[in-house]
Formats: structure tokens, C-alpha cells, sequence
């Protein structure tokens, strides 16, 4: 990773501004409460008293993904709202998105999927096909490459390093920190991970982890405007984490062919401009 300060003074200067969503996009969206007919049917939901399925009057509801690339797929709508971003949500509306993974992990492992990998993708530079806010579980039959390749076995964790260092810190809750990466790949690249060493992501931190992410994207439009395309994903089984992608500037020749990120804000200044920008 190579940092190289001055390419862009802001990445996201010049970004447009975003339009409140129009009469179109809120009448064919099928995450809408009201529109429940237009996914598969649900395999969950979190709903408060007695409904019948795919019917309105739920908080977060999971469906199969349309067009799935593996065995299985599921979309977790965030809200039956029209948000369009995490950042949009509360801290309670946040929880139930973390709850919902909670179940669909232990389904997941209940029908033998070795790994659940939770991920979000908002933008469409970042692959999202539809605005509305919702999360992704890919069913997996094994741990994935990246997760694998990650060093984080107790007593030699990468993730254990960087926290105890303490180096570029944005934000703090419950035992759990938001940092800058000092590796980041692209610009504000963040990790998000428990001081402790723990392995199973699902466990009663995760609402504190994701209630930061969404803090961290509202530091990120404050910074950079409310249009930031980003991926995140959580990473479990060795140090827990969730690790947020913002996708400020494309990947071109150089980084897909060499491997070589040449990032323009520095984890320093990332950490500064995060840590000012309001939540
Ligand atoms: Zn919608
Ligand atoms: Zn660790
Ligand atoms: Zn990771």
C-alpha cells in the first residue's frame, strides 16, 4: 500500500448531491412495506405480535436473493421504511439488523453452511441493485479465502496488534473500537473490532459494531457527501471485525494487476477528518 497525498485533495469533492428519492423509486421498490408480494417469500422476520408472513407490520425481514450466485443467498431488508443507507437508521433499528443475522447464522449452521458471511453494498459503484436499505448473508459451505488468510489466531492476531496500538482511533463504545486502517487499501478504509479476542461475531457486540458502522457512514457523508458508494462486511472466527471499504476512487490496473494500493488520504488524516465530522 503506498500513500500518496495530493493526488486528490478530497476524494469526494465534486461527488453530486443526493436527491430525496421520487415518486418512481419509492412505487417499484420491493423492500417497501406494502410491496411484500414483489420478493420471494420470506424465510424470517422480526415482527412485533401475531402476523402472517410476507404481510406488512414487520421491523426486519429476510428473503431469498433473487438472482443468487451460490447455493444460497439472502437479502436482510434494514428497515420497511425507504431508507437508502445504514446511516439513515437508529441505534435500535440497527440492533434488530444485528438480531436478524444472529438467527440466520444459527439457521445457517443448522444446515450444515460451515460460514454465514454478512455484507453490505450501498451504492450502485459498489454493487447495490436496488436502493433501499438491506444487508447480504452469503451461505457458505467452508470459510472463505479471505477470512482464511487473515492472521488472527489468539496470541498471534493482527487485529489484537492494531487495537492494542491504539494508533488512529475514531470512535469508542462498549468495548468495541472504530480505527483507521494503517493498510487501507483505499481511502478511510476502517476496522471495526472488540478489544477482547473473540471469535464468534454474533455474540452481544455486534449491535455495538454495527450501530458504529452506521455512525462511521454518517462521519463518512459528513466528510465526503451523502452519495459515498462503500462495501462492508463482517469477518468472523478468529478476532471478530467488520471491516468498511468506501469506494472513493476505482481500483485500476495498478492495484487489480500488482497489488499495490496507491491511496490518497493517509490513515492519519482519515482518523482526523472522521473523527471531526459530525455523526
Ligand atoms: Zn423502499
Ligand atoms: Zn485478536
Ligand atoms: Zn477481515
Amino acid at each position: 500500500m503506498v500513500i500518496a497525498p495530493g493526488r486528490a485533495r478530497r476524494p469526494g469533492a465534486g461527488r453530486a448531491a443526493v436527491e430525496p428519492p421520487s415518486a418512481d423509486e419509492l412505487e417499484r421498490c420491493p423492500f417497501c412495506e406494502g410491496h411484500e408480494e414483489r420478493t420471494p417469500p420470506e424465510t424470517f422476520a422480526l415482527a412485533g405480535g401475531t402476523r402472517e408472513p410476507d404481510t406488512p407490520g414487520w421491523s426486519v425481514r429476510v428473503v431469498p436473493n433473487l438472482y443468487p450466485a451460490l447455493e444460497r443467498q439472502e437479502v436482510v431488508v434494514s428497515t420497511p421504511r425507504h431508507a437508502r443507507s445504514l446511516a439513515e437508521l437508529d441505534d435500535t433499528e440497527v440492533e434488530l439488523i444485528a438480531e436478524a443475522w444472529r438467527a440466520r447464522a444459527r439457521a445457517a449452521a443448522a444446515d450444515g453452511f460451515g460460514y454465514l458471511q454478512p455484507l453490505l453494498n450501498e451504492g450502485r459503484e459498489a454493487g447495490a441493485s436496488l436502493p433501499h436499505s438491506h444487508t447480504q448473508l452469503a451461505w457458505l459451505r467452508e470459510t472463505p479465502p479471505a477470512v482464511a488468510g487473515e492472521r488472527t489466531d489468539a496470541g498471534d492476531c493482527g487485529v489484537c496488534e492494531l487495537v492494542a496500538a491504539g494508533r488512529n482511533v475514531i470512535d469508542e463504545r462498549d468495548g468495541v473500537v472504530v480505527l483507521a486502517h494503517p493498510a487501507g487499501r483505499l481511502p478511510y478504509e476502517l476496522l471495526i473490532a472488540p478489544r477482547e479476542h473473540e471469535p464468534d461475531g454474533f455474540g452481544t457486540r455486534l449491535g455495538t459494531a454495527l450501530a458504529l458502522l452506521a455512525d462511521s457512514i454518517r462521519r463518512l457523508h459528513a466528510a465526503e457527501g451523502a452519495s459515498v458508494p462503500l462495501n462492508a462486511w463482517l469477518h468472523h472466527g478468529g478476532h471478530w471485525h467488520v471491516e468498511l471499504l468506501p469506494r472513493l476512487t476505482v481500483m485500476a490496473g495498478l492495484e487489480l494487476g500488482a497489488g499495490i494500493y496507491v491511496n490518497a488520504v493517509s490513515p492519519e488524516e482519515a482518523a482526523v477528518a472522521l473523527r471531526e465530522a459530525a455523526v
